[in-house]
Parts: structure tokens; sequence; C-alpha cells
């Protein structure tokens, strides 16, 4: 029988573990005091070989790999140019440019921007081990090759939109602009007056001239090499930001001397207001969405803080971009204008904007003013062969000018001071006038405009509008939230604009692998 029960396994290794524990506890008992568990020892400092299969490192769905095939798809010849190391000469192979691209898109997309930090991510995550068969990459290639290839860069971004448009992610029957603020690198206390940075230069230049006097003894000769690179590049970037004062200069966009400034870090920075009602050296960046999945048609760094002069060129990217123009262009109050309005009617695209309700905008400024319904300007009667108007009491306005704002041209009336003070409804009429007479304004509408108002208050407009925010500001969200490009790592508005391409084209990219690698590539990947 107890040969029987110890063949069954329950009952053997129950046997078993009470020995095992009965004996650790007489064990630990022994001598009257209590022993120490023993555990395995932690080495780090210790070397060892690994073999490693490359090739699987990463699951088969792993974004990387979308991202590699993807990249494989585009033509890469605009940064094969200047490679020299060619077949059958000598010399060491250059890196191929679709690992190179592979591992700025797939680190943009997972919040990385710095060269450094890639370069240490590829000795040891997994996804760029792959990407790079766990070969080293130097950070001043990966560095380089993001600022220096503008055209090759502009080319992958059209390359890209070519691919998605044939997989019928982008349609362009209704395109959305949108501008975000993305703060430059550089401090909001690096802003000088012509005058500092002239006085600037002056004591960079004496300093660099003595830096070339100092001996070897004074100092090394790497430091002293290493000092002068540091005060040139400083006098480099105050001559820059002298040269952006005269730009501005001459642009006529300096009004007072004294009070404009220019960046000392980043000369073609500008001040501009953020989201959050604050201020900070920043660029305008202008992304024109398609609506039908949220792809990114086109993007642009600009100078300007407002948005009202970028509406056409916007649009001009996207026909360059894709070689048609949208049916529908949606963006928020900030390109409502009257010029925008008329262009759009032009170029026969259809303009949808917030509408302008100047009904509301009357009725509480007569209230604020107590003017009695019976003084209100509807009560005034014009007469088009004087071009006046004629108040309840029957005094004149004159015409005294015009002023155009956003879409209208509005021409003002005035009533003579005399007439005023003398009438008995001043009260009613205009109580607060003590040195000028009543005034009123006519505002006269082109027909693109009114046409525009008369289509914003309907129910179908409005709704197509209210789409606006979700589609136009999603890309800005994952470049600013997902890939964390809240600030600019790299200096001057056509590297910041190259920093911007690369995160929009990762965006793009990511939105193919979303809606097509992931349901069709990534299955066919992993049942082959
Ligand atoms: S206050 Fe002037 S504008 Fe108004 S009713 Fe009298 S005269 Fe006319």
């Amino acid at each position: 029988m107890a040969n029987e029960r110890a063949r069954l396994p329950g009952w053997a290794s129950a046997q078993e573990n009470y020995s095992v524990t009965d004996r650790a506890a007489s064990e630990k008992e022994e001598g009257g005091r209590a022993r120490k568990p023993r555990f395995q020892q932690i080495d780090r400092e210790q070397l060892f070989w690994r073999m490693v299969n490359v090739e699987r490192l990463i699951a088969q769905d792993h974004p990387a790999r979308a991202i590699w095939e993807f990249v494989g798809k585009l033509d890469l010849s605009g940064y094969t140019g200047e490679i020299r190391a060619v077949e059958g000469m000598a010399g060491r192979p250059a890196l191929n440019p679709q690992l190179l691209v592979s591992l700025w898109v797939y680190a943009y997309g997972q919040g990385v921007g710095s060269a450094r930090a890639i370069e240490q991510l590829c000795e040891w995550d997994p996804a760029y081990q792959w990407l790079t068969g766990a070969a080293a990459v130097n950070a001043h290639w990966l560095s380089d090759f993001r600022v220096q290839h503008e055209s090759a860069l502009k080319g992958l971004f059209v390359q890209i939109l070519g691919l998605l448009s044939a997989d019928g992610l982008i349609t362009l029957e209704r395109v959305m602009q949108d501008g975000t603020k993305i703060r430059a690198s550089a401090a909001s206390d690096s802003f000088r007056s012509k005058e500092r940075i002239e006085q600037a230069i002056e004591q960079a230049q004496e300093q660099v001239e003595a830096v070339d006097e100092m001996t070897e003894e004074e100092s090394s000769r790497r430091r002293t090499q290493a000092r002068e690179r540091a005060q040139r590049e400083r006098q480099e970037r105050l001559e820059s930001a002298l040269e952006e004062f005269e730009k501005l200069e001459a642009e006529g966009s300096v009004k007072d001397k004294k009070k404009t400034r220019v960046s000392t870090t980043d000369p073609q920075a500008r001040v501009m207001k953020q989201p959050d009602g604050g201020f900070a050296p920043s660029y305008n960046v202008q992304v024109n969405t398609d609506a039908t999945n949220a792809v990114i048609v086109a993007v642009e760094v600009v100078q300007a803080g407002n948005d009202f002069e970028q509406l056409t060129p916007g649009l001009d990217r996207v026909e360059h971009n894709l070689g048609e123009t949208p049916d529908q262009v949606v963006a928020d109050g900030g390109y409502v204008s009257r010029d925008n309005i008329v262009e759009m009617k032009l170029r026969g695209v259809e303009f949808i904007g917030p509408q302008c309700d100047e009904a509301g905008k009357g009725k509480s400024s007569y209230e604020g003013r107590g003017v009695s319904p019976e003084y209100h300007s509807s009560r005034f009667v014009y007469d088009a062969t004087t071009d006046s108007f004629h108040c309840p009491q029957g005094k004149q306005l004159s015409y005294e000018g015009k002023e155009e704002r956003n879409s209208q041209v509005s021409y003002k009336y005035r009533a003579a001071m005399a007439d005023c003070q003398a009438c008995p409804v001043k009260a009613q009429c205009c109580a607060g006038n003590q040195v000028t007479g009543r005034s009123l304004q006519r505002t006269e509408e082109l027909a693109e405009v009114a046409e525009f108002r008369h289509k914003m208050q309907t129910e179908e407009a409005r709704k197509i509008y209210r789409q606006r925010a979700q589609i136009a500001e999603t890309p800005n969200l994952w470049i600013k939230a997902k890939f964390g490009l809240r600030q600019f790592s790299v200096r001057g508005l056509t590297k910041v604009g190259l920093e911007a391409l690369w995160a929009c084209l990762t965006y793009n990219i990511r939105v193919w692998i979303r809606l097509r690698w992931r349901r069709e590539g990534a299955v066919a990947t992993a049942t082959a």
C-alpha cells in the first residue's frame, strides 16, 4: 500500500515538500539561532556574450516593421546624389537613407527628437536595434541627415501623399486649415534691441581676439580651440540677429527702434501669443488636413503671429503637393477676411468659416450707450444723392470717411456737434457725446461676402463648421501631445520648417499604419 501511494505523483510530491520544509525549519533553528536565507547574487559587473536573433527582437505587428516597409516603397534617390561610396570603389559604405528616414520617423513617433537620444536608444532598445540590425549609428550623421536635405525631404512628403492618395486615404473633398504655435528654441530674455545687439557684437569680437592672443601657457591648444569656436558661434548668432533686425526695417515692420527686439539665440523666432494667454518666442505652423481621414496634406512654418494671410498660401501648397484643388476649405475666424472670401470664390473653392453676428454686436453696443430704440441707426434715413443721413430730428449726418475691417467696408457719417448739443432729445440719442455729434456707419458688403454670410446662417454650413475643431486639431494634438513637439529642437526658419515636416510626415505614416497596414499588411506578414 505504502509503495502504491508512493507511486502516486500528488502523494509523493506532498511527502517531498513536507520533508524539504521540515528540514529547512530544523536547519534554520540549528544551534538555537535562526539562519538567514540565501539568494542568488545580482552581478551587474559581469560581461557576457548573448545570442541575439535580431529578427525576433520585435513582434510581427510592431510599428517599426510598418515604417521600414512603408519607407521601402519610397524613391529615396533625392538622398543618394551626394554619396561618394559606390560599388566597385574603395571606401566605407554609406548608411542607407531607408534606415535614417525610418529611424527619424520611428523616433518622432515615440516622442524622441534628439539625435543623441536615438544614438543611445540604438544601443539597447529592441525596435531601434531591429531597424539598425543591432549596429551603432552616430548622432552627428543623424543630426546632419535631419536638416541637410531640404528638397529631398519635401519630395518625400509629396511622395507619401501620393501613396496615401492612391490608397484612397485622401479625397480633397474637404480640407481644414489651422495654425498652431510651437515654441522656438530660444528664451524670452534672449530678445535684444538693435543697439544692444551691436554692442554685443563688438564685445564678442574683442573676446575672439583676446582668445587668439592667449599663449599656450595660458591655455592648452584644445581648450583655446573650443573657446574660439564658442566665441565665433556667438558672434555669428549676433550677426544673424542684426541681419534679421535690418530685414524687419527693410520690410517696414519696425515702428519703434527702441521697443523692437530680436532674439540673439534664434533671430527668426517671433514672440507670439500662446493658447494659455501668455507670450513666448515661437513659430506659427500652418497645417492643412484632409477631412476624410485627417491626413496632413500641406504644412509650412511662418513667422506671422496671425492667420489672416495664410489661407491662400495654404491652398497653393495643397495644390502643389497633390496637383488638385480642394472642393471646400474650412477655417476658423482667424482666416475670415474679405480678401480671403473673394479669393476662394475666384478659385472655385467653397469657404466655410464662422459667421459674424452683426445684429448681436449692434444690440449690445446700443444697450451699452443707452440709445433709445427710436434713435437706433435704422431710424436714420440715407440719401444717396448727397451721400448723407438725416436723423429723426431732421439734421444731416455728413460723410466722414471709410474703414475696411475683416470682410466688409464701413462708411462713417457724423452730425454737426452744434446740432446735437442743442437737440432736445440728445439724452436718448447720444448722451455720451460731449465734443462730437452723433455718428453712424453704413456697411457695404461685397456680393461674395453677403453670400458667405447667408451661407453660414444655414444649418448645413454650420454643421460642417462644427467638424472643424475635431479634424483640424487632431494632427496638432498628435504632434504636440504624442510626439512631444511642443518646442523645436533646431533653430532658424528653414531648419524649424524641416523639423515640422518630419513630424507631419511621421503623423501621415502613422495614419497609414493605423488605417491600412494594421488591417491588411501586418496580417499578411504574420501569416506569410
Ligand atoms: S442728437 Fe443729433 S443726431 Fe440725435 S436726434 Fe438730435 S440732432 Fe439728431
